[in-house]
This record gives structure tokens, C-alpha cells and sequence, in this order.
């Protein structure tokens, strides 16, 4: 399935090894659990968090006595998906309208993300509002608008370097005058300064509040999980200012990596809403804890 062939870099690196170990297993060793930490650390789980599992598991294979690997693959199945289920995945996007901040840096995703986001929703039926929200760079408008069109969605843009909280007041006042369903909007990833950028997203968070205080809204931290532990960098500095509801992960087809979702997740203690598998439209999934696990080791 989509997610299998997303995580097809990621198995490669994993499932082989974690498979053929436990094929032969007969019983915890300590070789047995140095194997892992490495397998799990090379796909980039992360120390902290792969100490976490490996800690956990040592545990259960002790008390339960395991002397099949197809017991000690479900204990580490369901000590992974603990780590990495850290809340609800699910939008809440109950009222009408309701709002979707995406944030993060430059060339994570976050347009691309929003476009397939735009066409999930409308092939559901909903009308769907899209703000052009990062004023800084003019192409961010125009690829926004592209998938607009392709979504069939609304749009409002204003001009390069207008201030993108008045992009956002009005979008929220064409959504209501127009029965909008949902409003996706997008943010600059890069202004002069760090300082800047968090003033600017805490700003429009402002507007939206004032505008929309009973909407159920998302601020949904887009990273490039191809970045590894830098994107565990960025999330920290703006889960520190802007409040984030999820995460979307985009880009785990382009890594080998695809461990780096546990080390965000775990680490952040943010839940994983949504993932990017590819560039086409229908490549973005809702995020499902078990499901993934699932899907990595097997
Ligand atoms: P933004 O600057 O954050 O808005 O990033 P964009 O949406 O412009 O995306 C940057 C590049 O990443 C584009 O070439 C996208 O096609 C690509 N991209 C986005 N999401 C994915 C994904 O899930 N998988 C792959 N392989 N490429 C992606």
C-alpha cells in the first residue's frame, strides 16, 4: 500500500536487518540488543528516543522471559507506536469555517502540501479557501494559485511585500462572505530575521483569533524529514513561539531515514498529523501511529 511504498528507503534500511534478527532469535542477549540500537539509531530514531525503546523493551523481554522473535517484534511494535502516537492525529476541523496555519521553513513542502491538501477537501465535498500568506517571495503566489486552480479552490493573494496578516483578514472575510468550509493558509518560511518570522506568524495568529475566536484551527508545523536531525532543530524553535497543533512530515520517499519521524514526534511531544509521500497530488497521508510502525517493520 501507499505508505509500505512511501517508507520503501526507510524499509531497506530497517526491516531487513530488524527481520533477520528476529528470525534468529531464541532469546534476549545483550549482542540482540546492541543490534537494534544500532538499526534503529542508523535510521535515525534518535539516541534519546531509541534509548527510550530499547530501555522499554529490555524490560518486557525480561519480565515476560521471550523466546520467539515474533514475540519480541510485537513488544517493540507497540513500544514504537507508544512513542510515536503522541496525541490526536486527526484534524479538528469541525466548525465552518475552519482554519489551517502551515509553518516552516523554505522548501519544506508547505505549498505542495497545501495544494493536495486543497484537493483532499474539495473531493469531500468541501469549499475551500486558500491565502496567499507569504508575502515575501511573489513565486509562493503563483504556485499557490496554481494548485488553486487545480483544486478548484478560492484564493486570496495581495501583492509582493504587502503585510501578510492583512492577506489572512482578508481571506478570513471572503471565507465567511462565501460559505468557506475550510481556509488553508500559507506562511513565508525566511524573512530578514528569526525574529521577524515569529513576530509575523504570532501576528496573524492574532487575526485569527480575533476573527475566528470559536474556529477550530491548526497550526501545523511543516518538515522535510529528508533534513534529519536538523529538522528536529527547526521544530524545536518554532514549537518554542508558534504554538503548534501537528506536524506534517514531508518528503519520507527521499529518505533512508524515515526514523527521524519518532526522534520529532517523541521528542516534541507534538502529534504527527499528516505525511508527505511524493510530489503528485493523491501523495499526502493521514498520519496513523500503528499503521506506520506496521508498515516499517513488516
Ligand atoms: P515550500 O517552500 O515550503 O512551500 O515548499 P514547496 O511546496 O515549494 O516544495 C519544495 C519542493 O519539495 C518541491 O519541489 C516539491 O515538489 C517537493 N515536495 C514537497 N513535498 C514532497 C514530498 O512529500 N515528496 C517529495 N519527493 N517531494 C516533495
Amino acid at each position: 500500500d501507499k505508505i509500505r511504498e512511501g517508507l520503501s528507503k526507510t524499509k531497506k534500511n530497517i526491516s531487513v536487518q530488524l527481520n533477520g534478527m528476529f528470525a534468529t532469535f531464541t532469546g534476549a542477549n545483550e549482542e540482540f540488543f546492541e543490534e537494534l540500537e544500532e538499526t534503529l539509531i542508523l535510521a535515525d530514531l534518535g539516541v534519546e528516543t531509541v534509548d527510550k525503546a530499547v530501555t522499554r523493551l529490555r524490560e518486557i523481554t525480561k519480565r515476560e522471559g521471550f523466546l520467539k522473535g515474533e514475540d519480541i517484534e510485537r513488544a517493540l511494535e507497540d513500544i514504537l507506536t507508544e512513542l510515536i502516537e503522541v496525541g490526536d492525529s486527526a484534524l479538528r476541523l469541525a466548525t465552518t469555517p475552519a482554519v489551517i496555519l502551515v509553518i516552516g521553513v523554505n522548501g519544506v513542502g508547505k505549498t505542495t502540501t497545501i495544494g493536495k491538501l486543497a484537493l483532499k477537501f474539495k473531493n469531500e465535498g468541501k469549499k475551500v479557501l486558500l491565502c496567499a500568506g507569504d508575502t515575501f517571495r511573489a513565486a509562493a503566489a503563483e504556485q499557490l494559485t496554481v494548485w488553486a486552480q487545480r483544486a478548484g479552490a478560492d484564493i486570496v493573494r495581495h501583492e509582493e511585500g504587502s503585510d501578510p496578516a492583512s492577506v489572512i483578514f482578508d481571506g478570513i472575510a471572503a471565507a465567511k462572505s462565501r460559505g468557506a468550509d475550510v481556509i488553508i493558509c500559507d506562511t513565508a518560511g525566511r524573512l530578514h530575521n528569526k525574529q521577524n518570522l515569529m513576530n509575523e506568524l504570532n501576528k496573524i495568529s492574532r487575526i485569527i483569533d480575533r476573527e475566528l475566536p470559536d474556529a477550530d484551527r491548526e497550526t501545523l508545523l511543516a518538515i522535510d524529514a529528508t533534513t534529519g536531525q536538523n529538522g528536529l532543530t527547526q521544530a524545536r524553535e518554532f514549537k518554542e513561539t508558534a504554538g503548534i497543533t501537528g506536524l506534517i512530515l514531508t518528503k519520507l520517499d527521499g529518505t533512508a531515514k524515515g526514523g527521524i519521524v519518532f526522534a520529532i514526534a517523541d521528542q516534541l511531544q507534538v502529534p504527527v498529523k499528516l505525511v508527505g509521500i511524493g510530489e503528485k497530488p493523491e501523495d499526502l497521508l493521514e498520519f496513523d501511529g500503528r499503521e506506520f510502525v506496521e508498515a516499517l517493520l513488516k
